[in-house]
């Protein structure tokens, strides 16, 4: 793999790979392996054959400060860029994507165990990223007024400093790439670290920044696992912040590790367990395929890999059989396993949801579609494939209502009002999304107002502008990013009073 340094030749490893590909680093500017003589190697398999994919260095301490120690010397030049060199960087980088889009899309499904139609719709997602941020920083503005015509105040902004980028395996490259680009945008510089479940399309992000010419430093991408890579990154006294998205355990982690550093800007986006209310009157029968349509895809669009997809649907009472049946008809006949759902991420998480599939048959809960699935390795069974599975009779305090299961699974359960439909909604330690199903428009507001999640659709789903606030309510996280809420995470602001005299 080591003269694997262009996007051409990675695209022709798709068809005759080495087995298992050995992923370097991206450090000042070079793809690397970590120096350090320690180094340990993390075995990421496919999911959708189980078999041996690739070998990732695990970045040690050292490693680390390494890297770290090159986004620093970037950092003094690259914050004093003008906006739009920096845009022209970014838009190069949207422009680079956009031409290599296919290759993305297929490592990206072939690491992750999507489905390639759904790589693309992500590989689009960060190349807007890129080129959102890139119009953004140029039209960006700040706020200007006189006290009583004794002053004059404007509020300036500068970059934070060197950011620690952390992502989940779930969308691996829209992820990074939506901490990446704002970071660069506002003048800051990073390092990055993908999940050590998926790290592929980072490493071909390193290639994409080398032939874009942006400067050695910049970006670097450090691969590894949490406890070691992770955690001494974002413990670092020479990271001025750190945006994180994964899950709610190793946000509080990073809270702890960082709570002496008052300094250091924490993002952190978290899990979810988002409801999912449907009410009545969209199941009327000139909406009902639409109702229906929505609740399938917030349930297992990327097979539930989704922090936003609509886990817990509630239903209310007097179209409850109704929405059972047509809903279960529904995804049977559009979700279908190896088409249109592709493997879960990892033989971990295949565990994971396969234990809450047993939770459920001891708790008795009914299946309305899917079971457990074998066994990894028993009679054959490979590749991480998990059925859609609806079920329904399941306690409100059972932990398949509770716990994020981040898979292909859902639970319905029956409301009688709206009052109901809100606590049920509501009572969860999360409170990242929530669906609304309805044609009352009066209830549209008072009922999207009601619940407690940072983001709420109503009939619709995962429909996004970059510029709106996205982040979570309770576990689910603190900070928004997005537009300007990004900017607040990748600049300091100072408010100048200058004399009106
Ligand atoms: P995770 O928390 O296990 O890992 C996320 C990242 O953090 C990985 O890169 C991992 O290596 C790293 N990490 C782990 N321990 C660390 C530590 N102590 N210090 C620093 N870094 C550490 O999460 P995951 O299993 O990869 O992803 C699934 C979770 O991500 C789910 O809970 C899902 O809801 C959440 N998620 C949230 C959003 C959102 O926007 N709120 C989006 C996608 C996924």
């Amino acid at each position: 793999i080591w003269d694997c340094n262009t996007l051409e030749k990675a695209s022709s490893l798709i068809h005759s790979r080495p087995t298992p590909i050995l992923l370097p680093n991206y450090v000042a500017g070079e793809l690397s392996l970590p120096s350090s003589t320690s180094t340990s190697f993390i075995n990421s398999y496919e999911p959708k054959t189980g078999a041996l994919l690739c070998r990732i260095p695990c970045a040690q301490p050292d490693d680390v400060e390494d890297a770290i120690r090159h986004a620093r010397d970037a950092f003094p030049s690259w914050s004093k860029t003008t906006r739009a060199e920096r845009s022209a960087h970014l838009r190069r980088v949207s422009e680079l994507l956009q031409e290599h889009r296919e290759l993305f899309a297929v490592w990206e499904s072939i690491d992750q165990g999507k489905t390639l139609e759904r790589a693309r719709i992500e590989v689009d997602r960060a190349i807007s990223n890129f080129s959102y941020f890139s119009t953004y920083i140029l039209h960006e503005q700040t706020a200007a007024r006189v006290i009583d015509g004794v002053a004059l105040t404007y509020e300036h902004r500068s970059p934070a400093g060197v950011f620690a980028l952390i992502s989940p395996w779930n969308m691996p490259l829209y992820l990074l790439t939506w901490k990446i680009a704002p970071c660069l945008a506002f003048g800051c510089t990073a390092v990055a670290k993908p999940s050590e479940v998926t790290s592929m399309s980072a490493y071909l992000l390193g290639i994409l920044f080398r032939k874009a010419g942006l400067p050695a430093g910049v970006i670097n991408i450090v691969l590894g696992d949490g406890p070691t890579t992770g955690a001494s990154l974002v413990a670092s006294s020479a990271i001025d912040g750190v945006s994180f998205t994964g899950g709610t355990q190793t946000g509080i982690a990073i809270r702890r590790a960082t709570a002496h550093q008052i300094r250091k800007h924490l993002s952190l986006e978290l899990g979810g367990k988002n409801p999912n209310l449907v009410f009545a009157d969209s199941m009327d029968p000139a909406v009902r395929d639409r109702t229906i349509r929505i609740a399938a895809s917030a349930a297992f669009e990327n097979q539930g890999e989704i922090c936003l997809c609509g886990s817990r649907i509630y239903v209310e009472r007097a179209a409850y059989p109704e929405f059972v049946r047509a809903f279960t008809e529904y995804v049977a006949k559009t979700y279908v396993l190896r088409t249109t759902v592709g493997a879960v991420a990892s033989e971990q998480h295949y565990n994971k949801i396969r234990s809450y599939l047993e939770l459920a048959v001891e708790e008795k809960a009914t299946f309305h579609l899917g079971s457990v699935p074998p066994q990894l390795g028993v009679n054959g069974a490979q590749g991480y494939w998990i059925a859609p599975t609806i079920l329904s009779d399941v306690a409100p305090d059972s932990r398949l209502q509770k716990d994020e299961i981040f898979g292909p699974v859902v639970t319905i359960s029956p409301f009688d009002d709206e009052e109901e439909a809100v606590r049920l909604a509501n009572e969860s330690e999360y409170g990242l999304a929530a669906v609304l199903l309805t044609t009352d428009g009066a209830r549209m507001r008072r009922v999207g107002e009601q619940i407690e999640a940072g983001l709420v659709w109503v009939n619709c789903w995962l429909v996004r502008e970059l510029g709106t606030p996205f982040g979570g309510m309770k576990n689910s996280g603190t900070g928004r990013e997005g537009g300007e809420y990004s900017r607040d995470v990748f600049t300091v602001v100072r408010t100048l009073h200058l004399p009106a005299y």
